[in-house]
């Protein structure tokens, strides 16, 4: 063991090289060349992307990689360095959270346990707040034990944040490495809890793998990220949705994939159907604000005010601050994106306008949620779903109010809301 902990890595020979690695590390290396190609075509040894001769060739001639970029430069004529997976010895870990699961809760966490034992994937299909994470901590535990290396990701860095306390609170005797952007070996032992991209960095090093939010940007639909979790896998990937594609529900009634199926929410209370609010004009106007945000605001704790756009965040915090209302907001760019999230949190401040970063992931006490220009494009029936999930999470304040505030009345709200009801009527 080094300092860095490089087993199962793929690492480019400049990273190789700024890591300091001992020799005996680096010659255990199997190296392979980072980029093969003919004259037209190309393939990238690190996220298996198709290259071409137009698209990724430099003016030198050699060729790169512009898919998997974000993690540094690959490029032609350079090797990829393999380092040789660890071996970690069986052992009991004992769970460090004192917390009890539901009767429902306690039956998925034993069907995810079945399905790792055989080497399955999984889909566990559970509404926003049915407690998805602690129906994990057996199956984490379990393979912890076994002496297998597990990843937890999610295509958001905020639910990877989220995560983060939660789980080292519940392995303190293993507790996760952390890791999102940046480049170079990730310094991580047995757990990982990252952004999907890092696992870009490992190949067969993980014996389970669970991706949450896998029907989130930028996972669905990016085969890069699909193939990444595939080649860091040896054994079961669980996948973590409250809207799953159609693809993996294919694979779960053709029996492809094992699957659980949670439509309650863990303290037994059913969804907050959203309320539609149509408006003749922009929804950016003094009315809005007057009669719709302020009922939220005053019936909440906290509210979370969704617009589709950065630009819409200012108007929205003018609007309020006219009517005396302090908020906050936050986006991606944000850098005090973390400090604002916390700040809602421990009350400090009421209203958080935010963008889509937030639809997800993210579980505040007694939270009322408004989304305005509800029927923008960019806000399909899955996104609304998870913001509308955001209202409602304890049980001393299971129906929090949902608005969707709009001009028009889109499919993606319609399929929403039907979405919602049916998982309340399903509970049963
Ligand atoms: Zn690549």
């Amino acid at each position: 063991m080094t300092q860095t902990n490089v087993a199962g890595q793929l690492l480019t020979e400049s990273e190789a090289q700024w890591s300091d690695l001992p020799e005996n590390i680096l010659t255990q290396a199997r190296r392979l060349p980072a980029i093969s190609h003919d004259d037209r075509r190309g393939t990238c040894s690190r996220c298996g992307a198709e290259l071409t001769a137009a698209r990724n060739q430099l003016p030198d001639g050699r060729w790169y990689c512009t898919a998997c970029i974000v993690l540094g430069r690959v490029v032609s004529g350079t090797e990829l360095l393999w380092f040789p997976q660890q071996v970690y010895p069986p052992r009991d870990l004992q769970l460090s959270w004192s917390g009890q699961l539901t009767t429902a809760q306690e039956r998925v966490a034993q069907e995810l346990m079945a399905s790792f034992d055989h080497g399955r994937d999984h889909l566990l299909w559970a509404v926003t707040g049915a407690g998805k994470t602690e129906m994990l901590f057996p199956l984490l535990r379990r393979a912890l034990s076994c002496g297998e290396r597990v990843a937890v990701v999610s295509p958001r860095v905020d639910v990877v944040l989220e995560l983060a306390p939660r789980l080292a609170a519940a392995f303190a005797d293993c507790v996760p490495a952390v890791r999102y952007g940046g480049s170079g070996p990730i310094p991580v032992g047995q757990f990982l809890l990252a952004t999907v991209h890092q696992l870009l960095r490992f190949k067969a090093s993980f014996g389970l793998i669970v991706v949450d939010e896998v029907d989130a940007f930028p996972y669905a639909g990016d085969p890069m990220l699909e193939r990444a979790v595939r080649r860091a896998a040896t054994g079961s990937v669980i996948f973590l949705s409250a809207t799953p594609s159609a693809s993996l529900l294919r694979q779960a009634r053709r029996k492809q994939i094992g699957m659980s199926y949670l439509p309650r929410r863990f303290h037994g209370f059913p969804l907050p159907v959203p309320q539609i609010r149509l408006v003749g004009k922009s929804v950016y106007n003094l009315r809005i604000i007057k009669h719709i945000i302020s009922r939220v605001i005053a019936t909440c704790a906290r509210c979370l005010i969704f617009v589709p756009a950065v630009r819409d965040l200012d108007i929205a915090r003018k609007l309020l601050a006219g009517q005396g209302v302090a908020a906050s907001t936050v986006h991606a760019q944000e850098p005090l994106r973390q400090e604002r999230v916390q700040e809602l949190r421990d009350g400090a401040i009421q209203v958080l306008i935010t963008t889509t970063i937030l639809e997800r992931g993210v579980t505040f006490a007694d939270c009322g949620v408004v989304v305005l220009q509800a029927d923008a494009p960019l806000f399909a029936s899955s996104a609304l779903v998870q913001m509308a999930g955001r209202a409602g999470r304890k049980h001393e304040h299971p129906d929090n109010p949902v608005l969707f505030v709009s001009k028009t009345y889109t499919r993606a709200m319609a399929q929403a809301v039907r979405q919602i009801k049916q998982m309340n009527r399903r509970r049963g």
